[in-house]
């Protein structure tokens, strides 16, 4: 059997680009290891309003809205600050993978479950894909492997091109938490309970929340949990009985410098197109999902599936969120350079008028170095000064 395209990861970013490319008339089979779309689920769902109208899912996803935040340090210095608008969107990220899915299928494309693909030949017009499907081996040819597979993406691994530099372990529970405010994420940053990341809750009402953290150390995360609810305020009360559900997943760092090769691209995770301060991978994957469906529609219409031709996707991805990512690696550079006790002094700092008022009125989840920008450039004291150097050197 032959696919124009064959997408491997029936993820969000791989259905999103499959609609594109069967919209256009074009042959495209996704195959999905899992059973169910969007189950397990690895995500925080937090999102701008842009992720929901890109996508083109509806606002029925939409759990909570988020307008403010509380940031805490170590020891226990918060920066606290509540906006009128709504900042992000908290969605059901099950809901979101499987209405991209359907909106895939009724466009044409058509999408095995249960389908795990183990390797990949090639041959004189493009490739065989071999797969596990509900226990049987099956192989499919294809001009084009689109890798839409994730973090340390097998298919990144199979035709040699390059893996994360970094990754960051993220681990989430959900369950019953009094929120003080049902509109404001906490925050937590503390090198001792998240290293190399920070820790979340993410209300969904007022008495329900997804509660995370990220760590870039090995290490049971379980037992990173049990010590960020120690010390903790907003966590306090926050027992193993109350959580009612358990997920963890690979948040993969870095600028990748080859996303492609003979009839191949990588989109989404597997390009690492996320945002290397927040984790945040949708807006960014979707940005690039539009960018790939174009250059794969291209090398079909032109029957050229060369490394030059794909070279392509490269230049418009970096061209378009590359330097997203790049801002976002500088932040990170300064967030691991600051120790404890300078997250602390700068939350201190940041606690006044002016700050607060730059945050509010500049602040976008999409584009964190915004905002950072500003306050660098606003506010002189030396800690910042610090912070410049870190992002430079
Ligand atoms: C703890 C955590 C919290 C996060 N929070 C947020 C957030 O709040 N907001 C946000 O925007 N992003 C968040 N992210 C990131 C976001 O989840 C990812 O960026 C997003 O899922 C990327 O989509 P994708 O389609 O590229 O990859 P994935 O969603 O990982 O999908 C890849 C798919 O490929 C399938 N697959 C893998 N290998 C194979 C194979 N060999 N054969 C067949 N199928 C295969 C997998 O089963 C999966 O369905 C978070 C991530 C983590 C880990």
């Amino acid at each position: 059997m032959y696919y124009d395209v064959v997408i491997v990861g029936g993820g969000p970013i791989g259905c999103f680009v499959a609609r594109h490319i069967a919209e256009a008339g074009r042959k495209v089979l996704i195959l999905e290891e899992h059973r169910e779309i969007g189950v397990p689920p690895h995500c925080a769902g937090l999102v701008s309003p842009e992720v929901l109208s890109i996508s083109g899912v509806g606002d029925d996803v939409i759990l909570n809205e988020i307008r403010g935040a509380n940031i805490y340090a170590y020891d226990g210095t918060k920066l606290s600050f509540l906006g009128e608008r709504t900042y992000a969107l908290v969605i059901d990220r099950v809901m979101f993978d499987k209405r991209l899915s359907v909106m895939a299928e009724n466009s044409g494309a058509e999408l095995l479950r249960d389908s795990r693909v183990i390797g990949f030949e090639r041959n004189d017009n493009g490739v065989d894909v071999i797969f596990i499907r509900s226990g049987e081996r099956s192989k499919v040819k294809t001009s084009l492997v689109i890798g839409a597979d994730g973090a340390y993406s097998m298919v990144a691994r199979s035709f040699n091109l390059p893996l994360p530099k970094e990754i960051v372990y993220g681990f989430q529970v959900e369950g019953i938490l009094d929120c003080d405010n049902p509109y404001q994420v906490e925050v937590m940053v503390d090198n001792e309970t998240s290293p190399g990341w920070f820790s979340w809750i993410i209300p969904i009402s007022r008495d329900y929340a997804r509660i995370g953290l990220g760590i870039n150390v090995r290490g049971n995360p379980r037992n990173y949990l049990k010590m960020l609810c120690n010390k903790w305020e907003p966590l306090r009360y926050f027992k193993d009985l109350d959580i009612k559900k358990v997920m963890g997943g690979l948040i993969p760092l870095g600028l990748i410098e080859k996303s492609y090769t003979d009839n191949v691209m990588l989109v989404g995770d597997a390009a690492l197109q996320l945002k290397p301060l927040s984790g945040g991978g949708l807006y960014l994957g979707l940005l690039a999902g539009i960018i790939c469906s174009k250059v794969a529609l291209e090398s079909l219409d032109r029957g050229d599936f060369s490394s030059n031709m794909l070279s392509k996707y490269q230049k418009l991805w970096i061209k378009s969120v590359g330097k997203e990512i790049k801002l976002g690696l500088r932040l990170r550079k300064i967030f691991l350079g600051l120790n404890n006790k300078e997250r602390s002094d700068l939350l201190k700092i940041l606690d006044n008028q002016e700050a607060k008022s730059i945050i509010l009125s500049t602040g976008n989840i999409d584009h964190p170095w915004r905002v950072a920008y500003k306050i660098m450039t606003h506010i002189k004291v030396p800690l910042i000064a610090r912070m410049l150097s870190l992002a430079f050197s």
